[in-house]
């Protein structure tokens, strides 16, 4: 398989900037063309999360085999001690398929991969403000105060990379985002693989 020549696309934001609902959002609306890439994680489970829908969850010595064996196509500790990655076998499996992967990975691991597939589209999910972004994960209910702290510094220092990506959508109104992304996307996957 010509692995660059296949197209990927991928949605990174800093944690909480709505990106999960865009990517669902998408997910909803092309299902003939894309298909959610799962990625591996360390990280517990939240109450509502599968195994194998949202991420394979795995143990810590299990992901670093992975590592040792080049099983990722990226990787990444996103906060301390929690893995995630992002397997090569999904982006084959979904290739196989004749579909599209769709990655929702962090800004570190977007820009990894946008510089190894050069037929992906890298699209970077901009939160109004970090006040808004604290106060969504908050809403959210699922962060203790010290992973929310560790979140925003995150996504303070994250907030600079956006000049890596192909493209910035601002997202201040969700509708408005997702809209406009899945004509970004739309737009992307019709023009001919170079
Ligand atoms: P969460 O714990 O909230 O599900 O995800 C935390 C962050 O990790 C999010 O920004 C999410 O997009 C990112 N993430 C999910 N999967 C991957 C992956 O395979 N690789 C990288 N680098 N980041 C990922």
């Amino acid at each position: 398989m010509d692995l660059p020549r296949n197209k990927i696309i991928i949605i990174a934001a800093p944690s909480g900037a709505g990106k999960t609902s865009i990517v669902r959002y998408l997910l909803e609306k092309m299902p003939d063309q894309l298909v959610f890439s799962v990625s591996c994680t360390t990280r517990a489970p939240r109450n509502s999360e599968t195994n194998g829908k949202e991420y394979y969850f795995i143990p810590v010595e299990e992901f670093e085999k992975k590592i040792s064996e080049g099983a990722f196509a990226e990787w990444e500790m996103v906060y301390p001690g929690k893995y995630y990655g992002t397997p090569v076998s999904e982006l084959e499996r979904i290739w196989q398929l004749g579909k599209t992967p769709l990655l929702d990975i962090d800004v570190k691991g977007g820009i990894n991969i946008r510089n190894q597939f050069p037929q992906s589209l890298a699209i970077f999910i901009e939160p109004p403000s970090l006040e808004e972004l604290s106060r969504r994960l908050q809403a959210r209910g699922t962060e203790t105060p010290e992973s929310l702290a560790a979140r925003i510094n995150k996504a303070s220092s994250e907030m600079s990379y956006k000049y890596a990506f192909d493209q910035v959508i601002l997202n201040e109104n969700l509708e408005k985002a997702c809209t406009e992304t899945e004509k970004l996307v739309r737009t992307f996957l019709q023009a001919p693989a170079i």
